[in-house]
């Protein structure tokens, strides 16, 4: 028993605390909870906890379904708000190993973790922060109606929306108070909108800091008898939820992003990333969108007052936010970083971090060459000028994101075959299944023919 295993037996002890939530994550980023007596911890430590895998979106087939879920200690976090009459509880995020020990390559932990040592064995670390969007809605509304939000709001508004504001304290400090860092929170554009932005850290960590922000902040929600949401875009007519994301890779200690020497100073290494972050971006936004309804967001929606602020097509500019790729202003050495505009609040976090540094480190490694930046609002520009200044646009749908994944060797190399197979897979029957719906749109407009 190592010396973090002992320090979970120990505070266990120690606090009394009856209930372990042993946590994973399946392919489409949906979070797994099994509980688990103290008393059985120290077994799960040896041997992990079996489970059916064949019950898990992803994980197994039938024939090999049986996994292990290996408790990582160094994720050990005691959720103290959770208390009333059974005490405190705790939670371990869990590797996922097959029955002779090796790691399951269903595992979205595993994925990020193999690209991380890709990674590390060029030097990088790879450091990741997200802002993270989501609504506030009355509850009620579970069967396709439009929901509520629980105010009027708008943009870094204070002082009006009692609710969104209350609801902010509580969750950045209920999420403090499991050791999760939170650098901004605003009310956003839309009616119920709000923005909390985690500090960065290593994409691991932030990858499970982003499955525990989003049980932490539903859970807060239902405490204040509201609901939260992370769909990408609950309404027409309002702006959708993204998670745009800020990435660098160090060196050490050292930002290895950052040139003193250059105009915008970035490095040689930033400018590669870029570029393959731009090269492969078609390829990988099933991943980062991965759902019917994320097309929805990216897609620019003229406001009676201003435009949403997705991307829709493949370019990257300095501070210009109609670009899927942003290097925002300069700032101290270490905080040189580029970020990425497409992805989702319902990403799979651990998913989206490895086609993003595997996109990137691409680039590293072939050398690509940075096209010029973006200097326009690529928005207003008609396809023609788009087309002549070289501007792909993104999948317009989930199907042309798959089609277009599918075809990729970088995905396939990055997620590995079982998760690149099955993720297709779900995502062509979701499709199908959205393809044959008759919606009230089209009936408001065709039955009258
Ligand atoms: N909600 C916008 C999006 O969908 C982002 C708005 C902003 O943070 N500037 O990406
Ligand atoms: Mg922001
Ligand atoms: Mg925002
Ligand atoms: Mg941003």
């Amino acid at each position: 028993m190592d010396r973090q295993q002992e320090f979970v037996l120990r505070t266990l002890e120690e606090r009394d605390i009856r209930f372990v939530r042993l946590w994973f994550t399946d392919v489409l980023g949906t979070l797994k909870s099994v509980s688990v007596a103290p008393a059985e911890l120290e077994a799960a430590f040896e041997e992990g906890i079996g489970f059916d895998g064949s019950a898990i979106e992803g994980f197994a087939r039938v024939f090999e379904s049986d996994m292990v879920a290996m408790p990582d200690p160094t994720t050990f976090q005691v959720f103290p708000f959770e208390g009333g009459v059974s005490g405190e509880s705790a939670r371990m995020f869990c590797d996922i190993l097959l029955p002779d020990g090796g790691p399951s390559w269903a595992d979205p932990r595993h994925v990020l973790r193999r690209m991380l040592s890709r990674a590390a064995e060029k030097g990088f670390t790879f450091y990741t922060h997200p802002e993270i969007e989501f609504f506030l809605l009355e509850n009620g509304a579970q069967d396709g109606s439009v929901p509520t939000p629980v105010d009027t709001g708008g943009y870094f508004e204070h002082t009006t929306h009692a609710v969104a504001r209350d609801f902010r304290r509580q969750a950045v400090l209920a999420l403090e108070r499991i050791g999760i860092s939170v650098e901004f929170s605003h009310h956003e554009v839309a009616p119920g909108q709000q923005e909390i932005d985690l500090r960065y850290a290593d994409a691991l960590t932030t990858a499970d800091n982003i499955m525990t922000f989003r049980h932490v902040v539903k859970e807060v929600a239902l405490s204040t008898g509201v609901q939260a949401s992370f769909m990408p875009k609950p309404f027409t007519d309002q702006p959708g939820s993204g998670m745009h994301t800020h990435l660098s890779l160090f060196e050490g200690e050292r930002n290895a992003f950052h040139d003193a020497g250059d105009p915008m100073k970035l490095s040689k290494v930033a400018k590669s990333f870029i570029a393959g972050l731009l090269m492969h971006a078609r390829e990988y936004t099933a991943v980062t969108n991965q759902w019917v309804n994320s097309y929805k967001r990216l897609f620019p929606l003229a406001l009676p007052d201003r435009i949403t602020e997705s991307p829709a097509y493949v370019c990257w500019g300095h501070l210009n936010r109609s670009a899927l790729v942003r290097v925002p202003a300069y700032g101290k050495p270490n905080s040189a970083r580029v970020e990425v505009r497409s992805l989702d609040s319902a990403t799979n976090p651990y998913l989206a971090f490895a086609v993003l540094l595997g996109a990137g480190l691409k680039g590293i490694e072939e050398g690509y060459e940075l096209p010029p930046g973006a200097e326009d609002d690529v928005w207003s520009l008609s396809s023609a000028e788009r087309r002549a200044m070289g501007y792909e646009a993104l999948p317009e749908n989930l199907a042309e994101a798959i089609d277009v994944m599918a075809g990729s060797e970088l995905i396939a190399e990055v997620l590995g075959e079982h998760v690149f197979d099955f993720f297709l897979r779900n995502k062509r029957a979701e499709w199908e299944q959205y393809r044959r719906e008759v919606t009230p749109y089209e009936r408001q407009r065709y039955l009258s023919l």
